[in-house]
């Protein structure tokens, strides 16, 4: 690909970094396109198919207006040229062009190349040889900031959507980890007792030291017995299982203190209806 540098018209259409205006090269006749000008024939009927029936006027600057070659250039006989390129005298570099006779008339696009670039795409990338021109403007301040803005809100539609399914996770795993621990309020239900010297079982499970008499113990439902200070925090921070038999403590607790509330509730009913008393 070959990339040329340009410069624009203050008539005809704007070129914008969404043109994407396409063709094949020529050369008009006359050359000048100071007068009506004709597509010259092409050579080969691929290359015909292949352009689209789209022509961009290759055309040298002087002896007439900008404005009045680019008119001569879309009036071609049908199909007409697209677009113009008028290329600069040799050894210059393009300038900006103004328009004069017929500039209100124009409407194809209008840009300035350097002569070299003319020989490089004349020779090299001609339309002969199977290459397309395209003119296209370079991407401005709005254009950037255009396309910037869907881009981001894109990317941060898709780290919402990350965010929302993070937090949501998080959340579910939480309540899966509180769900599979004994509550402050289930604690309370399991019984305790002080340690009287000659009971069995004489040793803790999980620390291994012997009870001492008047330790607090705390005896779950499978009867087995710890330190309160060491089965404690294994239910409320851990499991709410038996270190040593996997028993499930408080299988009916929800262990929730809504639950304890409503228990608290139906006693208290039982209490007002002795007839529903057990
Ligand atoms: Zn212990
Ligand atoms: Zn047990």
């Amino acid at each position: 690909m070959l990339r040329c540098e340009a410069s624009g018209a203050d008539f005809g259409e704007r070129v914008s970094f969404e043109s994407d205006v396409m063709g094949c090269a020529l050369f008009t006749e006359p050359r000048n396109a100071c007068h009506n000008v004709s597509i010259p024939p092409i050579s080969l009927n691929s290359t015909r198919y292949m352009c689209d029936d789209k022509f961009i006027a290759i055309v040298p600057r002087g002896e007439c207006t900008f404005s009045e070659k680019a008119y001569y250039c879309q009036n071609a006989p049908p199909p007409g040229y697209s677009a113009l390129i008028v290329y600069d005298e040799r050894g210059r570099s393009p300038s900006p062009m103004a328009g004069g006779k017929y500039a209100e008339l124009v409407n194809i696009p209008v840009v300035m190349i350097s002569y070299a670039c003319m020989e490089d795409i004349m020779n090299n990338y001609s339309a002969d040889k199977g290459f397309l021109v395209m003119i296209k403007g370079a991407p401005g301040y709005y254009d950037l900031v255009k396309y910037l803005i869907p881009f981001i809100a894109v990317v941060g539609f898709c780290f919402l959507i990350l965010l929302i399914a993070l937090v949501v996770r998080l959340c579910r795993e939480h309540r899966e980890v509180a769900r599979s621990r004994l509550s402050r309020s289930g604690l309370r239900k399991i019984p305790t007792r002080k340690f009287v010297k000659g009971e069995e079982p004489e040793t803790c499970p999980i620390c291994l030291d012997d009870f001492v008499e008047g330790e607090k113990l705390r005896i779950l439902p499978c009867r087995h017995a710890y330190h309160c200070k060491c089965v404690d925090p294994w239910l409320t921070k851990n499991r709410k299982v038996c270190p040593v038999c996997k028993r499930k403590v408080g299988a009916h607790d929800d262990s929730s203190d809504s639950d304890a509330e409503r228990n608290a509730n139906s006693a208290a009913s039982r209490e007002r209806d002795p007839l529903l008393r057990s």
